[in-house]
């Protein structure tokens, strides 16, 4: 079930590889582990070539045509898309540098998917903000850096041959680095089981005295080595539009047997496509002033309706929706992402007041 404007966009090669992503999705939490086949699936779809330039050996796409695959590709699956997001963060970090050698190597061989690259940045921006000591040390030496610390987040590390990262130099100056995973010293830690997503493979990684030469520098030393190549962008919101199609569009089967449910498929469908038609006229006017503003109300909303329209599937689903393995059940489950990832202050502090305002009429 493709919108008009989503079939315009995309051609039929695209369609089956999401038909292929939704299928082998649901099996992902059965199998577990590295979704190798959903990954080497959004390889040969070709969109992994999407966001390098061609000079590089790309296949660079529009926003509009990225944001709108996101919205269908997290439709299909959720955490083979999340795990492109991660990997797109690490190649617009790279694409960022002036380090022009090291820049042109990585990004040909992500052009070529010849590697896989991730991003352990949370520290720098929304992770451990609190606490005194740097997270991750960056001490210089006569060739590099010795890193010492931990990456606290860090999403398919087990399958990356390369790990975006930032440390900080005694003198509180940042440096964002292309660290490659098989230097001595690293050490991967065991996943962890989480809410949902658990086959993104997401972990910490301690780093005990790494050397890593000034070669695999991308940015810095300087103040903060996130302000060059920040997206900015919308990709978090359009994941959890799609994560909420994939809720309604499970309402909807099911409205086909009880017309009970035809009005509330239909109001959240209605809030799913202005949401949608919001995104889209916020990447055609990407230098608008109040872009910014309009970003963050674009990622409360998305948030609000994904978590409203899972909940919705789940009741419409009864009892039978309660079983682990029912896929509303897993929507409910990888809803409650969008509370915790990448979320800023105002989307977090929206999230609160949406769950203690008392809206029921006693
Ligand atoms: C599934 C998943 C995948 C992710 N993948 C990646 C990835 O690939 N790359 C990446 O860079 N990031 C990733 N992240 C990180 C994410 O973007 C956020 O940075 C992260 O969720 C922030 O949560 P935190 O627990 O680290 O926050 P923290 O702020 O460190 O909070 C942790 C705990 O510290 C305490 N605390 C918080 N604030 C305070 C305070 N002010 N005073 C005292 N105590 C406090 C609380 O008890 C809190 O529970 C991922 C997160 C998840 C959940």
């Amino acid at each position: 079930m493709n919108d008009l404007a989503t079939d315009n966009l995309f051609d039929t090669d695209f369609h089956s590889h999401l038909t292929r992503l939704r299928e082998l999705s649901a099996s992902l939490e059965v199998r577990g582990g590295w979704p190798e086949e959903s990954w080497q699936t959004m390889c040969d779809s070709g969109i992994t070539a999407w966001f390098i330039p061609e000079h590089f050996g790309g296949n660079p796409q529009p926003a509009q045509v990225t944001s709108i695959a996101y919205i269908e590709l997290a439709a299909a699956c959720l955490t083979t898309t999340f795990i492109l997001t991660q990997r797109n963060a690490a190649v617009s970090r790279i694409l960022s540098s002036d380090n022009e050698s090291l820049k042109s190597e990585l990004a040909h061989k992500l052009a070529h998917n010849d590697i896989f690259a991730t991003v352990g940045i949370s520290h720098l921006t929304t992770s451990r903000q609190h606490t005194k000591d740097p997270v991750l040390k960056a001490i210089p030496n006569e060739s590099g850096w010795l890193l010492q610390g931990e990456i606290p987040w860090t999403t398919g590390v087990e399958a990356a041959d390369i790990i975006v990262t930032g440390g900080i130099q005694p003198d509180g100056q940042q440096v964002l680095i292309a660290l490659p995973t098989n230097l001595p010293g690293i050490n991967i830690q065991p996943a962890p089981r989480l809410l949902a997503l658990n086959e993104s493979c997401t972990t910490s990684v301690t780093l005990d005295d790494v050397r890593v030469t000034s070669d695999m520098l991308l940015v810095g030393p300087c103040e903060n080595v996130l302000a060059a190549g920040s997206t900015g962008g919308v990709t978090t919101s359009a994941l959890a539009l799609g994560a909420a199609q994939n809720s309604i569009r499970g309402i909807q089967t099911e409205a086909e047997k009880r017309p009970d449910l035809t009005p509330t498929a239909m109001e959240l469908s209605s809030d799913l496509e202005s949401l949608k038609s919001t995104l889209r006229q916020m990447i055609s006017a990407p230098e608008h002033p109040t872009n910014g503003e309009e970003r963050e109300t674009l990622r409360k909303k998305s948030n609000s309706l994904v978590l409203r329209a899972a909940q919705a599937w789940l009741t419409a689903s009864k009892g039978a929706g309660f079983l682990e393995t029912h896929p509303a059940s897993r929507a409910v489950r990888e809803a409650q992402f969008f509370l915790v990832w990448s979320c800023p202050q105002n989307v977090m502090a929206a999230a609160l007041a949406e769950f203690s305002c008392v809206s029921i009429t006693r």
